[in-house]
């Protein structure tokens, strides 16, 4: 059975370019519950250890970068089918591919620069959640 819990984070972007009440709006009208909520800046090492899996991809470096450069908002989100409907919410990790109506078509920059994150597993979901509120 479908979880009922997800984690994500509005980012850097979309913190700096003043979208962070409109996507926690889209968020609970899309049927989701805040648990947990937390306006926070990664340090380097949170963020390297939190993208920890992306490791030896290309674009670590400047992931990590990123993720540091400004302040996120970090989040446990609850609804049926968590994980999986939150993802169908925020859209494809390119939001030239991200489908009209999602949150990253709405507000993300670019494929780096994408406004928010979304868990793609449970246990993904209870690892990130932990990371920030254990
Ligand atoms: N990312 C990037 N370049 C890429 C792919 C991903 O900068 O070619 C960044 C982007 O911010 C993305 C994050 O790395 O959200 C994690 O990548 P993942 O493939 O897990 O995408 P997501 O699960 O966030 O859709
Ligand atoms: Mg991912």
């Amino acid at each position: 059975m479908a979880g009922t819990k997800t984690f994500t984070m509005i980012k850097p972007d979309a913190t700096a370019a003043g979208n962070t009440g409109k996507i926690i709006d889209r968020i609970i009208q899309a049927g989701f519950s805040i648990v947990e909520m937390k306006w926070t800046t990664l340090s380097n090492d949170q963020a390297k250890k939190f993208y920890e899996v992306h490791a030896e991809r290309p674009f670590y470096g400047e992931l990590v970068e990123y993720m540091t450069s400004g302040p996120i908002v970090a989040a446990v989100l609850e609804k049926d089918n968590a994980v999986e409907d939150y993802r169908t919410l925020i859209g494809a990790t390119n939001p030239k591919e991200a489908a009209p109506g999602t949150i990253r078509a709405e507000f993300a920059e670019s494929i780096a620069a994408n406004a928010v994150h979304g868990s793609d597993s449970d246990e993904n979901a209870k690892i990130e959640g932990d990371f920030f509120f254990a």
